[in-house]
């Protein structure tokens, strides 16, 4: 396998106030292979959009690297940069509030061919038009549609079009910032369904977000679980629902329903007690220890080792050996 983006010791911090530090993302390494999707899972507030945002260079680094065929992004120049925005694109959680409500989906799919002068020849105006009428075509949308306003469609169809700016200037990574979590539970699975062709047919790798596991699990090949601005587990995606091993995964697993009446009656539900604590001075040692039944006095101490326990399946728990 062929990585595309190595990610290395990342770290984002905020500063909140005149002394206090929010730490968004606090030591993340991982690795994405080239036309895989990554799944990065967690609660709300436990880091993996900053963690996304960071990776395609929207914040800059607090420390650690990103490397992308060989470089760190973080240390581009602004030529360098600019031609890493042509290759790493994202796709909004909002529909609704992430396309400008003033421009017509033409400009919107528009922009960044006109950013990137992408066609530069006597054409460019011919060629610009035709890119977003295939690009509307590609996502499901037609040509008619070229003229019409944001808010003239439906939140599916908003985020089509914000699949086909994603798209305008051929990228090969693109963050899906939980792309269908504002979307109806009906229409998820056609959105779902279509950036999975568009990844066959153009060999796109994902970095997919999500605050749940039930979805992920249809798309991803691998899962890095987040909490608390760190990754507590990281395995292939059928790794992690046949053998989960670190607590606060198994409780996320746990919540998802299964079909079976019988089975989900029967089957041993477990809690997650409390709120997620404040990134802000988060507490030493594990910072699950607040919620986990199976704390024992080192989790309060001691924090554990982000370790290989078998191939490819990391884990950070002090009971997992
Ligand atoms: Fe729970 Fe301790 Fe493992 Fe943290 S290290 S997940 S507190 S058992």
């Amino acid at each position: 396998k062929e990585v595309l983006i190595e990610v290395k010791n990342l770290k984002k911090y905020f500063k909140v106030g005149r002394k206090q530090v929010l730490k968004a993302v606090d030591n993340v390494s991982f690795n994405i292979y080239k036309g895989e999707t990554l799944g990065l899972v967690g609660e709300s507030g436990c880091g993996k959009t900053t963690c996304g945002k960071t990776i395609m260079g929207l914040y800059d680094a607090t420390d650690g690297e990103v490397i992308y065929e060989g470089e760190n992004i973080h240390s581009f120049n602004t030529q360098e940069k600019r031609e890493f925005t042509k290759k790493a694109q994202i796709i909004f959680q909002d529909p609704y509030s992430s396309l400008n409500p003033r421009m017509t989906v033409g400009d919107i799919i528009g922009e960044g061919i006109d950013i990137h002068h992408i066609y530069k020849g006597a054409n460019r105006k011919k060629e610009r038009q035709e890119k977003i009428f295939e690009l509307l075509d590609t996502v499901g949308l037609n040509k008619e549609h070229t003229s019409r306003f944001p808010h003239e469609f439906s939140g599916g169809q908003r985020q089509r079009i914000g699949i086909a700016r994603a798209l305008a200037i051929n990228p090969n990574f693109i963050v899906c910032d939980e792309p269908i979590s504002a979307l109806d539970v009906s229409i998820q699975a056609q959105v779902v369904n279509l950036l999975i062709e568009l990844q066959r047919e153009r060999g796109l790798t994902y970095l997919f977000i999500a605050h749940d596991l039930s979805m992920i699990k249809h798309i991803s090949d691998r899962v890095g679980v987040m909490y608390l601005g760190g990754l507590v587990e990281f395995t292939t995606s059928d790794e992690l629902y046949r053998n989960p091993l670190h607590p606060y995964t198994q409780a996320l697993l746990s919540a998802i329903p299964v079909p079976d009446p019988e089975e989900e009656r029967v089957k041993k539900r477990i809690p997650i007690d409390g709120e997620i604590p404040s990134p802000i001075n988060p507490p030493p040692g594990c910072k699950f220890a607040s919620r986990c039944s199976l704390a024992i006095d080192k989790c309060k101490e001691k924090m554990p080792e982000f370790k290989e326990i078998s191939h490819e399946h990391f884990v950070a728990c002090h009971l997992v050996k």
